[in-house]
């Protein structure tokens, strides 16, 4: 979800930008009007994420998978080994592509377990000399969530935060790299933010492509070419919203109360409903369920689709249904879902 008001503002000013006479999508991006808007959200988001000084932020193209790659050709060292905990389908996908650029150790893996639980952070330990350690902090498709991040040592710390990015606040200084596609809780699709500790911009090779290369975009301030200009003026406008609503703190409060209200209409359904999740790993951004009665489940989505309640089809990968507490997600559109929910069963059971 998009805040409402955001695609207002972002369909007010699409033909003619201010007083420019120009829409920001037809200005230079080497322009005094882009550039104010550039600078602002490189601000904004230092702000909201609290970057300490000694970290760039980098704002690119090619998604999060694009990261996959990019990740260890900047800094997995050479001859060395990146360390992976395989929590679920996406992080198996950047260890996939980690494997082709270098050595990777898995030190985790939850697929036996159907990637319902994830290790405890306290246990998690890098192998000796690892170029740096990857987690994903929320698995968007199996619904569950770090809630403490390990502590690495000297190992830097890795995430794809690219499903609960600024949904709560979170320590940058206690990671090296934090990467995030923008599409699912800061605007629209098409920028990717990288968040990356200046001493480690050091490591990466000049004979990586140009573009592949984070000390490129870090040195070029994110202009090196051109950047993704529409999706950076939409989180602008996202940032300022989140801003002017309190910060990540105040999101994580309100995330916490739909996330809750959900889960209660889940377990106390009296086992219509059930979550294959384990209470203290369950994912307040993205919560699955299935129905006891498997075959029901298509009905569940076509009759919830026509009440107006879009998109709570499980990833195709897993099934079930899944909903996403995004940071546009409203307490009434929860409600609405829960109450869905209780009356489906009451005609279903
Ligand atoms: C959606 C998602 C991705 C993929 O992002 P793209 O921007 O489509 O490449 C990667 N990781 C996680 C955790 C995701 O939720």
């Amino acid at each position: 979800m998009m805040p409402t008001g955001v695609l207002e503002s972002l369909a007010a000013d699409m033909v003619a930008y201010r007083e420019t006479g120009l829409s920001l999508i037809e200005v230079s991006h080497r322009g005094a009007d882009y550039d104010r808007v550039h600078q602002e959200t490189i601000g904004l988001f230092r702000e909201l994420m609290r970057v300490p000084e000694e970290y760039s932020v980098l704002f690119l193209g090619g998604g999060a998978t694009m990261q996959f790659s990019m990740l260890p050709m900047n800094l997995l060292l050479p001859g060395g080994t990146a360390d992976y905990v395989d929590s679920g389908a996406w992080a198996l996908k950047a260890i996939n592509e980690a494997r082709k650029v270098g050595k990777v150790n898995v030190l985790w893996s939850g697929e036996e377990d159907h990637y319902r639980l994830l290790p405890p952070a306290d246990a998690l330990k890098p192998t000796v000399g690892s170029s740096y350690l990857h987690i994903t902090s929320n698995e968007t498709i199996g619904g569950i969530q770090w809630e403490r991040f390990p502590d690495t040592g000297d190992v830097p710390l890795v995430a794809d935060m690219s499903s609960d990015i600024l949904s709560r606040p979170v320590d940058v200084s206690q990671f090296g790299l934090i990467y995030a596609g923008a599409q699912k809780n800061l605007g629209p699709a098409g920028l990717t933010v990288v968040i990356i500790q200046d001493e480690l911009l050091k490591r990466c090779s000049n004979q990586l492509g140009s573009y592949l290369s984070y000390s490129v975009h870090a040195k070029a301030n994110s202009l090196y070419n051109t950047p993704p200009v529409f999706p950076i003026w939409a989180m602008n406008l996202v940032l300022q919203g989140i801003k002017a609503q309190g910060g990540a703190a105040v999101l994580a409060g309100e995330n916490q109360k739909q996330a809750e209200e959900l889960y209660r209409a889940i377990d106390g359904s009296g086992g219509f409903y059930r979550c294959p999740v384990r209470p203290e790993f369950r994912s307040r951004m993205n919560v699955v369920w299935r129905l006891a009665e498997e075959d029901k489940e298509s009905l569940f989505i076509r009759e919830s689709a026509a009440a107006g309640l879009v998109g709570l089809k499980g990833h195709r990968s897993v099934g079930g249904c899944r909903a996403s507490l995004y940071n546009a997600m409203t307490m009434e559109g929860v409600r609405r879902l829960t109450s869905f929910m209780a009356d489906f069963a009451r005609h279903n059971a």
